[in-house]
């Protein structure tokens, strides 16, 4: 492209004749240092390339450990017999809050359910009904409530399921009868939510939608208030429950934890396994599963 008469190489080749060789000398000096000079701005340019990726990279890692969300898992429990892909929630459509939100475990008998974690859309456990009654619980955990009241039985005692499953559209209609209730009282609407949500469970945030509690009463007391802790049946409880897979869900001293008042009547199954493991370590259930995900993250 360049003109033959005056290319660069040709008019530098012209100048350099002209120069005595101390000017010569001095002149490639000078080139030498301007190339060292290009070569270490290069350099440098290079290391803070690889300083902001390592950055940027760290920042990442430091986000998803505060957050307890690292981008590459799920962060929704599979339902216990639901296809998984069809009936995980989209990780954006999960609240998240930083008091109590918990990470997911991978195990079905694990599924949390509270005020900040609603179970996914569509979540529909398998049913089965408890021995000579019209309670439904998950296939696994009517079982395995049957088992155990048998087993309470034997000793003369008595366990009664008072509430078990809950749909969530069952759940729906509980909560919208309690926001008319305060609205009747004169709420608007608004503060209505606020005040139906302390008395009944946001739908899909109760542990009765999930299949996997069930409210136990005696014979004798089946008002699943405070004072069941007084009866023989829930001393029998504290001792064996773990045994069947129960554990007591809402104990009086993680009511800051678990943000459900103390309830010695609602019992949930999480499997043999993980109720004498949760038991041994005298952590409620939101605290487990935040204990297990941080150990797996510690894992090598
Ligand atoms: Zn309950």
């Amino acid at each position: 492209m360049s003109s033959p008469r005056t290319s660069a190489p040709a008019r530098r080749a012209n100048d350099l004749r002209h120069l005595t060789p101390e000017q010569l000398r001095r002149r490639r000096m000078r080139e030498r240092q301007r190339r060292r000079r290009r070569c270490r701005r290069r350099i440098l340019l290079v290391l803070f390339v690889i300083a902001m990726l390592a950055a940027a990279w760290g920042i990442t890692l430091a986000i998803e450990h505060w957050t307890g969300a690292p981008s590459s898992q799920s962060q929704s429990a599979p339902a216990p017999t639901a296809p998984p892909a069809s009936q995980s929630a989209p990780p954006s459509s999960r609240p998240q809050s930083e008091s109590t939100d918990v990470p997911a475990s991978a195990d079905p008998l694990l599924l949390l359910a509270n005020k900040d974690n609603p179970l996914p859309a569509g979540y529909a456990p398998d049913l089965a009904y408890l021995e000579g009654g019209s309670y439904q619980m998950q296939s696994e955990a009517a079982a395995a409530f049957d088992r155990m009241k048998n087993a309470a039985n034997a000793t003369g005692l008595h366990l009664m399921a008072c509430s078990t499953y809950r749909s969530v559209e069952r759940q729906t209609e509980l909560f919208n009868a309690e926001i008319q209730k305060w609205m009747g009282q004169g709420m608007d609407e608004a503060a209505a939510r606020e005040q139906a949500a302390t008395v009944v469970m946001v739908p899909g945030c109760s542990e009765h939608n999930t299949g996997l509690a069930v409210d136990v009463g005696s014979i004798t007391n089946q008002r699943v208030e405070e004072d069941f802790e007084n009866e023989p049946e829930f001393a029998w409880l504290q001792e064996h429950a773990a045994e069947y897979g129960f554990i007591l869900r809402y104990p009086a001293d993680k009511v800051e934890v678990t943000g459900v008042t103390y309830e010695p009547w609602h019992y949930r199954y999480v499997g043999v396994e993980n109720a004498q493991k949760i038991k041994e370590s005298g952590l409620c259930l939101e605290e487990y599963l935040a204990q297990s995900h941080t150990e797996k993250r510690e894992d090598p």
